[in-house]
């Protein structure tokens, strides 16, 4: 059924052991949801040889990064496998002003961070189905190094001891199903009362009230 009234838009901020598929995961989600747009971070990690910059990660080096943070930049900012990862305060606020929910995806530390500053932010934690799994994946993406590898699977296990923090708990195995299962949390998340903008005038229109 179509609304006849606006929702607030939130953010969702997606958290997920290195390696699970959030990145696969939250490219197929904005394709086939067009309320959803995604909050481009900023990350002192080199790119990867399929990444864009703008599109994936803005690049900075560290001067940039100490720049940006001295400026006041960032909403939230963390040290995540030895690199800096921040995300900007003008892509979350520009896009809640527009009416889309930000998606974000960010570690366990930034997921802590952006609580605070948006309790009513949705909090889903994405978990491969098995640490062999998780193994499997990262290094068939073959962008890690040994020390790399090693390093993301280790923090992987505070990522899992961090998961009753949560809202949501998602299994990505199957990717389709991944993808719908967070599609009906957002669509859930929507029809929620507390989000309804304007509930007066709402319940006005039921009972003929101007
Ligand atoms: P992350 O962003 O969480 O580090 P990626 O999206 O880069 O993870 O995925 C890691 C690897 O796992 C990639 O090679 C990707 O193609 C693969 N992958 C992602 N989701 C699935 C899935 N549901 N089943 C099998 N392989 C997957
Ligand atoms: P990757 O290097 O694989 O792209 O990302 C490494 C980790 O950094 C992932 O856990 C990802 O969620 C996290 N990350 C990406 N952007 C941000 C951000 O803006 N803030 C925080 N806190 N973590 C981020």
């Amino acid at each position: 059924m179509k609304r006849f009234w606006e929702s607030k838009a939130f953010i969702v901020v997606i958290t997920a052991p290195s390696g699970t598929g959030k990145t696969s995961v939250i490219h197929q989600l904005l394709e086939r949801d067009r309320s959803l747009r995604y909050s481009i971070s900023a990350t002192t990690r080199p790119g990867r040889p399929a990444e864009v910059e703008g599109r994936d990660y803005f690049f900075l080096s560290e001067a940039e990064f100490d720049a940006g943070l001295g400026e006041k930049k960032f909403a939230e900012w963390a040290t995540v496998h030895g690199y800096r990862y921040g995300t900007l305060k003008s892509q979350i606020e520009s896009t809640l002003e527009q009416g889309h929910h930000v998606l974000m995806d960010v570690d366990v530390q930034g997921a802590y961070h952006l609580r605070k500053l948006y309790p009513d932010g949705v909090f889903i934690a994405l978990m491969p189905p098995s640490m062999a799994e998780l193994r499997k994946r990262l290094s068939g993406r073959g962008t890690e190094d040994t020390d790399s590898l090693a390093q993301r699977l280790k923090d992987a296990e505070n990522e899992i001891e961090a998961l009753l923090f949560f809202d949501y708990l998602v299994v990505n195995d199957r990717l389709e199903e991944t993808c719908e299962e967070i599609s009906a949390i957002i669509r859930a998340e929507e029809l929620r009362v507390k989000r309804i903008s304007g509930p007066d005038s709402l319940i006005g229109k039921y009972l003929d009230k101007p």
